[in-house]
């Protein structure tokens, strides 16, 4: 392949690219999914292609081709080179990208068991298994259980000296119970919502999690919740799970630090950020939380859904914090706009889907460290209090700083004990001021990494993933239980 990619660069120069990038994808995936039983999803999908990124006259261009032949990605590297000349007429200044040293490197996903190779009727039979256990009350309707693989083998190449090659690997699975009764739909997911956890790891995911063991259990809440008392409304303290906060994660931290919505580049699906570089550059930082919050970005972090060893600039998977003891310290970057905030290099955040996308900045694996409380001792501190479960809605305003977020259980605690548990749960705040209200972490036992496989964004549209990771966390006097 590397043949093939120095023909497309070569083209791209001799047509007078002062820069070119191609990158070749294989990609491979495989879904299998159970409605009530019945499989209502069994995909298998394949695509190869490239696509060609170069600068001439400082702006822009990209084209892209399913056809990987020499003639054919020169013919591409010339589309390129002519939209590029074309949008050079509108430029408003020239593209400068950030330095990074050439690199000649190959990176796979570490992984046990490959999934391609379990055979189907494994996979229908554990997804049967559950299915058979969360239909067993009548009152569950609608069963849902899936699994998901995704393998994508990449070659990049750019005319500044680098030659990568990637093989990434993903899996995921979980499922989930809608029950109906008493004028209610309740819903339940295990292990989280959305289609279950997703890793960069093999079919071992599976196995990771007790998905049977625990079906019981998911079904019987979703049948309790019908019958539950409604969420307690008012100030208090509220604890989240690993899922939900991954959802807090990724709407209030990690769109909000996208360097291209921070200056408004990219606005579409809510999205600019009150997060600007003034903010930053105050006289003793931001205050983005308490100052036991530390929020870190790792593509390196194994598992993650964002974990690379190279972004589509070619850069280096780094690891770095967003927010340090609570104060801001970084956005995401590509070598385009690192410089833009004074930055010498990118680091390493602009990521394509497919081969037939121009990559964009993109949030990277973000998580919240873990802290010290042992979970009971969290609850037996918590004195008026609730524990929200599993993501189930979000709203969050075109600056990422008021939102509201709902979860699909609400447990709650009184004078340190669990006390039963509420439908409908939710909870409003303002980014700052709810991170600023953070005042226990629970400890890295209780530490996941919560996969993201459906974050859309740019036009037109692309869809990325990355992994959120956060052990039960507590925020001291939240507005919780907001009638809708
Ligand atoms: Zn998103």
């Amino acid at each position: 392949m590397k043949a093939e990619c120095l023909e497309a660069i070569d083209a791209a120069k001799s047509l007078g690219a002062n820069y070119a990038d191609v990158r070749v994808i294989e990609y491979r995936r495989e879904g299998v999914a159970l409605r009530n039983g019945h499989p209502c999803n069994l995909a298998s999908g394949q695509s190869f292609g490239a696509g060609i990124r170069v600068i001439v006259n400082g702006a822009w261009g990209f084209a892209s081709t399913n056809q990987v032949t020499a003639a054919s990605l020169k013919a591409t590297s010339a589309r390129a080179v002519e939209i590029a000349k074309a949008s050079a007429q509108v430029k408003k200044q020239d593209v400068r990208l950030a330095p990074k040293p050439p690199v000649e490197d190959i990176w796979c996903t570490p992984f046990t068991i490959d999934p391609f190779k379990v055979p189907l009727e494994q996979k229908l039979g554990l997804l049967l298994q559950i299915d058979t256990i969360l239909r067993k009350n009548p009152a569950v309707k609608v069963a849902s259980a899936a699994m998901q693989f995704a393998r994508e083998k990449q070659w990049y190449m750019d005319t500044d000296g680098s030659f990568i090659v990637q093989d990434l690997l993903r899996s995921g699975a979980g499922y989930s119970a809608t029950a109906v009764g008493n004028g209610e739909v309740q819903i339940r997911s295990y292990p989280q919502s959305w289609g279950g956890n997703h890793k960069c790891m093999g079919y071992e995911i599976v196995h990771a999690y007790d998905l049977l063991g625990n079906a019981e259990r998911i079904r019987d809440e979703a049948v309790a919740l019908l019958t539950a008392p409604a969420c307690p409304s008012g100030r208090m303290d509220l604890i989240l799970d690993g899922p939900q906060l991954a959802l807090q994660i990724h709407e209030s931290v990690g769109h909000a630090n996208e360097l291209d919505r921070v200056f408004g580049y990219e606005a579409n699906y809510a999205g600019r950020s009150f997060m600007l570089p003034e903010l930053h550059n105050r006289k003793g930082g931001f205050k983005y939380g308490s100052p036991i919050v530390n929020l870190v970005a790792d593509c390196t972090v194994p598992g993650g859904l964002a974990t690379i060893g190279y972004d589509d600039d070619g850069v280096r998977a780094q690891r770095f914090h967003v927010v340090q003891n609570g104060i801001h310290n970084e956005w995401f970057t590509t070598r385009e706009t690192a410089p833009l905030v004074d930055r010498e290099v990118s680091n390493g955040c602009n990521r394509a889907e497919g081969f037939n996308n121009i990559p964009i900045t993109r949030i990277p694996n973000l998580s919240l460290m873990p802290g010290e409380w042992e979970y009971d001792a969290l609850i037996a501190d918590t004195k008026d209090g609730i524990i929200m479960e599993v993501n189930k809605s979000w709203s969050i305003d075109q600056m990422r700083l008021n939102f509201q977020f709902g979860a699909e259980i609400g447990r709650v605690i009184k004078d340190g004990k669990i006390t039963g548990i509420v439908k409908n749960p939710n909870y409003q705040g303002n980014t700052p001021e709810f991170w600023g209200a953070c005042d226990a972490i629970c400890n890295q036992d209780h530490w996941d990494l919560w996969g993201v496989i459906n974050c859309g964004k740019g036009q037109p549209g692309q869809t990325a993933e990355m992994s959120h990771g956060g052990a039960p966390t507590r925020f001291r006097g939240v507005e919780v239980g907001i009638r809708g």
